[in-house]
């Protein structure tokens, strides 16, 4: 009878213990200050989205959105990616370190295609240096904003990048500055017919997190991170799919997280975004 007591007790406090982790991990990846809301484009009532971003993979980040807004009714979504990532993490389990921009160029055609994106553009600049092609890549995306004509642009943060990948950071930069410019009826006529996206949404990373696990560079992107307006919470299963087309990287991503992509996801199942509204900055 003790033993049973003692076996019961201890099975008490080991599910008392599993609950209190699981509900301290979930909270290290929620944001106290953001506003919940279901769907980023249903919310702002945006019909057009641009995903700007540098690299394939990229987009993962705000998969949900991106998927969300494919899936709606009478509202499209499409993507730039400025590189191929042939700078990425060489696996030589998936293919020749020489091929990689080749596979991962496939990997974001394939993603965006399951994503449900109407069209997608890969460039090719080079993966690692996009600061130095900054004005072209503005100048290419004014003509492609005005052409596209989308209401809501989705990238990343320019002062944070996400991570603070300096491609990352510039092609923030970039998109922020290729928004206004495309609004503005006396730049560069040749490039289009001006156009203004309203919403300029920067995707964030969770604070707890990165300030926790994430090292000086967690910290760095915290300070600099601009403050988080909305969490949309996203189905796991569009996280762990992307990862499994995004081969090429998956298992790096995975060394990491030391943790399957599953159990990640199960925790870090909201993205955050901060937004820019036209004439409200
Ligand atoms: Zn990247």
């Amino acid at each position: 009878m003790i033993m049973k007591r003692a076996i019961a007790a201890a099975l008490l406090v080991l599910a008392m213990g599993t609950v209190v982790t699981a509900a301290w991990l979930d909270s290290q990846f929620e944001e106290a200050d953001a506003e919940e809301i279901s769907s980023l484009a249903g919310h702002l009532g945006a019909q057009s989205v641009l995903g700007i971003f540098a690299h394939p993979d990229d987009e993962i980040l705000a998969a949900g959105a991106l998927a969300d807004a494919a899936s709606r009714a009478g509202s499209v979504a499409r993507m730039i990616t400025a590189t191929r990532g042939e700078a990425g993490i060489p696996d030589d389990s998936v293919c020749r370190p020489e091929d990689l921009g080749l596979v991962r160029h496939a990997e974001v055609l394939k993603h965006g295609y399951q994503l449900g994106l109407e069209r997608q553009l890969v460039w090719q600049y080079p993966d690692g240096s996009l600061v130095a092609q900054l004005e072209q890549v503005t100048l290419e995306l004014v003509r492609e904003i005005r052409s596209l004509r989308p209401d809501l642009i989705i990238t990343f943060d320019p002062e944070s990048g996400y991570t603070f990948h300096p491609d990352h950071r510039a092609i923030g930069g970039a998109a922020t500055k290729a928004r206004r410019l495309a609004a503005d009826p006396v730049f560069r006529p040749d490039l289009g017919a001006p156009h203004e996206a309203r919403w300029l949404a920067f995707v964030l990373v969770p604070r707890r997190i990165m300030q926790n696990f994430g090292g000086e560079r967690g910290t760095e992107i915290i300070q600099h991170q601009v403050p988080v307006r909305y969490a949309v919470p996203v189905d796991q299963r569009i996280k762990t799919r992307a990862w499994s087309i995004h081969e090429s990287q998956y298992g790096y991503t995975r060394r990491v997280w030391r943790a399957p992509l599953w159990l990640l996801y199960w925790f870090f199942d909201q993205e955050h975004y901060a937004i820019e509204e036209a004439g409200s900055a």
